[in-house]
């Protein structure tokens, strides 16, 4: 390969900036030529991108969002948008495209892999951590930092107040970020996809209306459900509301959304780009295509696209575990 091109799609996430960095200063010290295109797979299709020299990736490791914009791109799901982005690749020479970002934009590399023949890399970039193959994504442990911050000051007034809070966190449907959260800020219920159904909406509203009443009798000051965005139907401001009319209990929602997709990368997540970028530039070089980039047991590794994309990785069930237990001791 000769000349290899960057994108970050879907989702931002805290740690892309990294990931392009290290992408573009592993490709320098291989000669490689790096190119970036701008927002998500619409810079492949409109062709508008600009060179990546060490220079431009200076004094951006520790800034959130992505310096090469990120976007969704409905086009991509068409064979003209598909048609449109392998021409832009054939015309600036590239031979290798990494992709930074979800499962969504993995998808899209296998489409294009159709229409274009050079090699595909992904890197998995999405605060929700729902990827297979690898045991974190880049900006899943800052996303989990910042909702454990907001829940520590939304605690203190509710120890003040004395008042129950339903906070919503995001996550679309994979539950790491609600236990992770959950479990490190003390919310006395996590209500995630690995322990709820659909079918037993009323069961949970009644039991947890139960739960409730017993810590007040029991005088705990505070109480924080900590709820999965798209696990209840109308969310968090639903839950109050039901909550109010079945049993009446008097609840506050709160609603993190996108607070949690932004900021300054920890440490953890700016490591784990800055790995995976380098990998990736290496895995290039190795001859390999259509792989994502994961990480196992401290260990880099290189897994099918395919696979990468379907959505096995459930929460650890030591997390789901140790919150039950510990609901257990808290409950009396
Ligand atoms: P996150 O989950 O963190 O938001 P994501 O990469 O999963 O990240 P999506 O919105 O699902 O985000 O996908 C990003 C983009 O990938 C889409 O806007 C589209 O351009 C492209 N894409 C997704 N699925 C396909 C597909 N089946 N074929 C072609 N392109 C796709």
């Amino acid at each position: 390969i000769k000349k290899i091109a960057v994108l970050t799609s879907g989702g931002d996430a805290p740690g892309m900036n990294a990931a392009i960095r290290a992408v573009v200063l592993a490709a320098h010290h291989y000669a490689l030529p790096t190119i970036g295109f701008f927002s998500g797979y619409n810079g492949l299709i409109e062709g508008s991108s600009s060179a990546l020299t060490p220079a431009s990736v200076n004094g951006i490791i520790h800034r959130g969002g992505t310096i090469l914009k990120s976007a969704r791109c409905p086009a991509m799901l068409t064979e003209q948008g598909l048609e449109s982005a392998a021409t832009t690749l054939k015309k600036e020479q590239i031979d290798a495209l990494i992709v930074i970002g979800g499962d969504g934009s993995f998808n899209g590399l296998l489409a294009l892999n159709k229409y274009w023949s050079g090699a595909v890399i992904g890197i998995p970039g999405t605060i929700d951590n729902d990827i297979d193959g690898t045991d974190f994504t880049i900006g899943f442990s800052t996303a989990v930092n910042t909702g454990i911050e907001a829940i520590d000051k939304i605690r203190d007034t509710a120890e003040a107040f004395e008042r129950i809070f339903i906070v919503e966190v995001m996550g679309r449907r994979s539950g790491h970020i609600t236990f992770n959260v959950g479990i490190a800020s003390a919310a006395e219920q996590i209500l995630s996809f690995e322990n709820f159904s659909q079918t037993d909406e009323q069961d949970k509203l009644s039991h947890l209306a139960k739960e409730i009443k017993q810590a007040q009798q029991n005088r705990h000051a505070s109480y924080i459900i900590v709820i999965a965005e798209n696990l209840w139907p109308g969310g968090a401001t639903q839950l109050a509301m039901q909550l109010k009319q079945t049993a009446n209990i008097d609840c506050t929602a709160c609603i993190l959304g996108y607070i949690q997709r932004g900021g300054s990368p920890v440490a953890k997540d700016r490591i784990l780009a800055t790995k995976m970028g380098v990998a990736a530039v290496q895995a290039l070089i190795a001859g390999k295509s259509n792989v994502m980039i994961g990480e196992r047991n401290n260990q880099l590794l290189t897994v099918p696209l395919d696979v990468a994309v379907q959505h096995k990785e459930k929460v650890s069930e030591s997390l789901v575990s140790a919150q039950e237990n510990i609901l257990a001791l808290t409950a009396q």
